[in-house]
């Protein structure tokens, strides 16, 4: 295993294997079949890259999402592994290219879409090839257990028996309870596998439950404390995804809508945005899960309960897959297992599933209610007990009295007890409500002693208590489209006044995680070399570094190549590739003693609407910034509104600091950005003519107050 440790450096710069990654490997390498099951943002792609290097031949990767694919081809290049992939995104020529040059043995790993995979593709490639090991990633998908069934995946094991020198096959999922995790082995015709749990704990996520709050509310105030981050809205419906991306552009904030509805090219576009950080906030139903490997994901909010307990922690999952603070949240309300029930009603499943939907459905209530650590809550579920309380949940975090509602819990009890079972909770509501509704008095339920026991509630909170009691067990729904409600036994020792009932009301977040990439001139001039180098490639910002790797080097300022690969993230394909760079622009900022904080005179959080004065009118430094942002240049907007450059160039600015949108690569030629924030660096922010004198001579002051603006630095003058 030594030289697989010393690849790991070699290639990919990590000094020390993630736990369990290397007892996998070592049995991959030894030629066992294997099942392994590690979290999201574990480390599964080096536990059969390695391999793949180690032994002869190519390794196939069967994968069944598509950007992913292209992602890891992509990173491997850039590590200097030989790559390819094999799906519906390329065109024929290009489909042709790949699988000829994969013919040869060009590539240690190739990837392939199980739909791209037929008998005859599998004879041609085992024939022509050596191929030591199948890698089959997201291998929930071949059971009927998991949460996201794909039938081609059935296919393989007959395809992989049939191979004249069975490769090894090693299986991975992120997600698998212990019944899944067996029939994965099954389905997949497992060898006498070696099973490896690393489990599921994902100590960098926060998980919240929260309920009771006006949603909209409450995401204006939790965006505003993450403009700058990148997150990901999960919506129920098409509709809502709709509704709640026009919410968040209301809030000032940039938001892509990602949903079936929308063409294959605009969704497309949508996710790119997305990875390259041009759009922040994405607003998804389920459809946007195939494929998402952006590690700087800093929250997952779902707007409601989804399905399923395993559904929800994958997507919840795409949050921190970098390693870094991040947060879960999941906005509840008791309502929310009605959508969720229909759409299972309304699904394409025979019984036998469906019922398995509906027990997953109480499951994922449950979760939605519980006061145990949540990060415990769901590792209990895969199977895992030994997790301590993660301590920054928001049952954790939960210090609130739990509140008496026994007597509230009586009448609605009695209320549905006197309806016997024959109406739906909504009719319940409207009777405990005093409701005029003509169906209600058309039955006579106004006629109920229990008619508008509960008048000072609205009807829709008296419907989410009825909920909540159904989720406790006090009352039961019945199957069917419309279904009614009714007491279970649990509802009697309550009527009795034997049992109270108590409930918490919860509304706690942590904070925003503290703003781990907080400034220093270092580490925003590497940024800043990131976005130029990465928009001269094409790629993410991440592609090139995570963004804990530039802050370990602003921190450890490698003044040589040697100090540079002992980063951590820096192996010898990207250290020969951008070292020179790095070391260029640290030797630049000589240290200056603890970063820069100071606050430049920028209001944070301000939308960037447009304010108009009381007569309708525009401020006048709105004005120029307006004209700016049409293309005009200062001169030329100068001359327009008659005053002098300098004026319009500080309008520009102040519009700016003041959160409007503007083009800064306008204002900050490019190549500028560094040297400008190296000088700061050395002199200080307080005066701009020493800024100056230490900049080459074609640096504007407008250039100047540009850089101190965006990066929030402080200028005296
Ligand atoms: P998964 O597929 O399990 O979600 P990945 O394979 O994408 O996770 O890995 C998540 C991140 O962790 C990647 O950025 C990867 O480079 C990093 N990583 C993997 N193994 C190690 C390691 N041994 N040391 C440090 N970082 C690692």
């Amino acid at each position: 295993m030594e030289k697989a440790l010393q690849l790991l450096k070699e290639v990919y710069g990590y000094d020390s294997f993630r736990k369990g990654q290397e007892d996998i490997i070592a049995g991959i390498v030894d030629g066992h079949d294997t099942l392994a099951i590690l979290p999201t943002g574990g480390g599964k792609s080096i536990c059969y890259q390695l391999p793949a290097l180690l032994l002869p031949g190519t390794t196939l990767v069967i994968s069944p999402l598509i950007s992913l694919m292209k992602d890891q081809v992509d990173s491997l290049h850039r590590v200097g592994v030989q790559a390819a992939f094999l799906n519906s995104s390329l065109g024929a020529a290009e489909y042709r290219e790949v699988l000829r040059k994969a013919m040869q043995g060009e590539y240690k790993l190739l990837y392939v879409a199980p739909e791209r995979l037929d008998a005859p593709m599998f004879q041609t490639l085992s024939e022509q090839l050596h191929i030591p090991l199948i890698a089959i990633d997201e291998a929930h998908c071949v059971s009927q257990w998991g949460h996201d069934f794909r039938p081609s995946y059935r296919q393989l094991a007959g395809w992989i028996a049939r191979m004249p020198n069975r490769p090894l096959v090693a299986a991975f999922t992120a997600t698998a309870t212990e019944e899944v995790a067996d029939d994965i082995a099954a389905m997949l015709r497992l060898n006498d596998p070696r099973r490896y749990v690393t489990g599921f704990a994902r100590p960098n996520l926060s998980l919240s439950v929260v309920s009771g709050v006006d949603k909209k509310r409450f995401l204006k105030d939790f965006l505003k404390q993450r403009e700058d981050q990148s997150g990901i809205i999960y919506t129920a419906t098409r509709k809502e995804a709709e509704e709640v991306g026009g919410m968040v552009r209301q809030f000032g904030l940039d938001a892509g809508v990602y949903h079936g509805g929308i063409s294959d090219s605009d969704r497309a576009q949508t996710q790119e945005q997305f990875r390259f950080d041009q759009v922040r906030v994405m607003v998804a139903t389920n459809a946007f899960g195939m494929g998402i490997d952006k590690p700087n994901v800093r929250y997952v909010l779902h707007w409601q309960m989804p399905g399923d307990l395993e559904s929800y922690y994958q997507e919840a999952g795409r949050a921190g897959r970098d390693g870094e603070e991040s947060d879960c949240i999941l906005l509840f309300e008791p309502a929310d297992m009605q959508v969720q029930r229909f759409l299972i009603e309304q699904g394409t499943g025979d019984t036998d599933r469906k019922s398995i939907q509906m027990s997953k459905l109480h499951l994922i209530m449950n979760y939605s209610r519980t006061q145990r650590c949540l990060q415990q809550f769901i590792v209990d579920y895969f199977g895992e007990s030994d997790v301590p309380q993660c301590g920054k949940c928001s049952s954790c975090l939960d210090k609130s009295e739990a509140v008496d509602r026994t007597e509230d819990a009586k009448m609605a009890l009695s209320c549905v007890g006197r309806m016997r079972g024959r109406f739906g909770v909504t009719m319940a509501a409207k009777v405990l409500k005093g409701s005029r509704d003509k169906r209600l008095l058309e039955f006579g339920l106004d006629r109920l002693t229990t008619y508008g026991l509960m008048r000072h509630l609205p009807e829709k909170e008296i419907a989410d208590w009825l909920y909540w009691l159904v989720a406790e067990g006090y009352m039961r729904l019945s199957e069917g489209q419309y279904p009614t409600v009714s007491l279970t036994a649990n509802a009697l020792p309550v009527l009795e006044g034997k049992e109270t009932i108590t409930q918490r009301v919860r509304a706690t977040v942590r904070q925003a995680a503290a703003d781990m990439s907080a400034s220093s001139p270092l580490f925003d001039a590497l940024k800043a070399w990131r976005r130029e180098a990465a928009a001269k490639e094409s790629v993410p910002p991440f592609m090139i570094f995570f963004d804990a790797t530039l802050r370990d080097i602003a921190n450890a300022r490698p003044a040589s190549m040697e100090d540079l690969l002992d980063v951590k993230g820096i192996g010898a394909a990207k250290g020969s590739k951008y070292g020179q760079d790095i070391i260029a622009i640290v030797a630049e900022f000589p240290d200056a003693g603890g970063s820069t904080s100071a606050v430049y005179s920028r209001t944070k959080g301000q939308t960037s609407a447009v304010r108009r004065t009381d007569n309708g009118e525009q401020p006048s430094h709105l004005q120029s910034l307006e004209l700016f942002n049409h293309g005009m240049t200062p001169a030329e907007i100068a001359k327009e509104r008659g005053f002098s450059q300098v004026t319009v160039e500080g309008h520009i600015i102040r519009g700016a600091g003041e959160g409007h949108d503007v083009d800064w690569d306008r204002i900050i030629l490019p190549g500028q950005e560094v040297p400008i924030l190296a000088a700061i660096n050395k002199v200080g922010a307080e005066r701009l003519r020493p800024i100056k004198d230490e900049c080459p001579a074609e640096v504007t002051y407008f250039a100047i107050h540009g850089v101190l603006c965006k990066h929030d630095l402080s200028s005296g003058s």
